[in-house]
């Protein structure tokens, strides 16, 4: 342990006098948006339940009654005996939500970001990515540039920069990969831009919807539904942890490609299967989401009320208000949990510096009392 507690100790003290030290906080749900922390009742507007099917009875009995049949389930990765009839039911349900031959499902949504692009970025292969992109998207480059593969980061939203690098490129395979809603702005992918740059370079599109999934679309199905292009989408990843209302990730796409990542992936061979109570929870989540069109139009009815209140019009259920330092961010954070109001204050490095901001996610299990009083406590930061 030589040298490890004095450096611990100055690196935890530089994170402090940065504002930028984190500390977990115990939060105790009530329902799909309230909670309980230090004792107090508070609204959450930092679930990413979009929703509320987090504790929604189907799937609340759905998951009870898979752990009281069997418990978690067999306990092994995919490939050795953790891969049972209801994965498979869930693949085929992500698969359809998507439009897709195949689906397959991993322990999260960061994994599948990072088994998709380490599987097939490698040598020959340029990435393009969004300088916005999610942290997994960003390890999987990362990892992947380790073994083999070039990265260019494209300025944000820009599919024109986008075009002009992939034509210097000479190399024999191309791949792009987005946010489709992106984590911290709310603002969204030009999906339909993307799909021609795609069509016109042959390169294989990634989008990873972990906040467009079962939020956006007819039937849920995502950005890529909502802009008529789910079929030009060769990999759709997603997450089920966030509008779905359980846990895990997933990806969508060709038989061919599946097959591919199960080999190769190895954030998926070498990781447990998903236990069965939260794949069943999953599939509950999926079911009610495809067939309650309500929902979402409930959902985008708060987001319009939020807009209306704070003079902005919001392209997805996440709202960011930035604010500029860490510790505006942090003062304004702290005074609306005074309120009740939980709404987090982002930070670098998650956020780039000079951008630290509340960032709202609003959900369907919001009332219009909840918009109005967190548009209310907002007022002194909306100058
Ligand atoms: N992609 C994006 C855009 C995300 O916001 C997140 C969750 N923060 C993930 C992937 C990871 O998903 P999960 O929480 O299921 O690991």
């Amino acid at each position: 342990m030589t040298g490890w507690d004095e450096w611990l100790d100055t690196s935890l003290a530089r994170l402090t006098s940065d504002n930028q030290r984190r500390e977990l906080r115990a939060v105790t749900p009530t329902s799909a948006v309230r909670a309980v922390i230090d004792g107090r009742s508070v609204v959450l507007f930092s679930s990413n339940d979009y929703l509320g099917l987090s504790a929604h009875p189907e799937v609340r009995s759905a998951a009870a009654e898979a752990a009281n049949g069997v418990g978690g389930g067999p306990r092994g990765s995919p490939l050795i005996c953790g891969y049972t009839a209801a994965h498979q039911a869930l693949e085929e349900d992500v698969a359809e939500l998507k439009g897709c031959e195949a689906g397959l499902l991993f322990s999260t949504g960061y994994g599948a970001n990072l088994g998709v692009m380490t599987a097939l970025a490698g040598p020959g292969t340029v990435v393009f990515s969004d300088e916005l992109n999610h942290a997994s998207i960003v390890d999987g480059c990362r990892l992947a540039r380790l073994s083999g593969a070039e990265v260019e980061v494209y300025p944000h939203r820009d599919a024109e920069a986008l075009e002009e690098l992939m034509r210097a490129s000479r190399a024999q395979r191309h791949l792009i990969v987005t946010d489709a809603v992106f984590s911290m702005d709310g603002d969204l992918a030009p999906l339909p831009d993307l799909v021609e740059v795609r069509e016109r370079y042959g390169a294989l599109l990634v989008v990873d919807e972990a906040h467009g999934s079962l939020v956006f679309g007819e039937d849920g199905g995502g950005l890529a539904q909502h802009f008529g292009v789910g079929e030009q989408i060769d990999v759709h990843v997603g997450t089920l942890s966030k509008a779905a209302g359980a846990l895990g990730g997933f990806v969508a796409t060709s038989a061919r490609v599946r097959d591919w990542l199960l080999n190769r992936a190895r954030t998926y061979i070498y990781s447990t299967a998903p236990s069965l109570p939260v794949v069943e929870a999953a599939r509950a989540g999926i079911r009610i989401a495809r067939r309650d069109p309500g929902l979402r139009r409930r959902l985008w009815d708060r987001v319009a009320q939020f807009g209306a209140l704070v003079d902005a019009e919001p392209s997805s259920p996440i709202v960011p208000i930035v604010l500029g330092d860490e510790r505006r961010a942090l003062e304004a954070s702290r005074h609306l949990l005074e309120q009740d109001l939980h709404v987090v204050a982002v930070r670098p490095p998650t956020v780039p510096p000079g951008t630290s901001r509340l960032r709202i996610a609003l959900s369907a299990a919001h009332t219009q009392e909840d918009i109005e009083a967190l548009a209310t406590a907002l007022r002194p930061y909306l100058l």
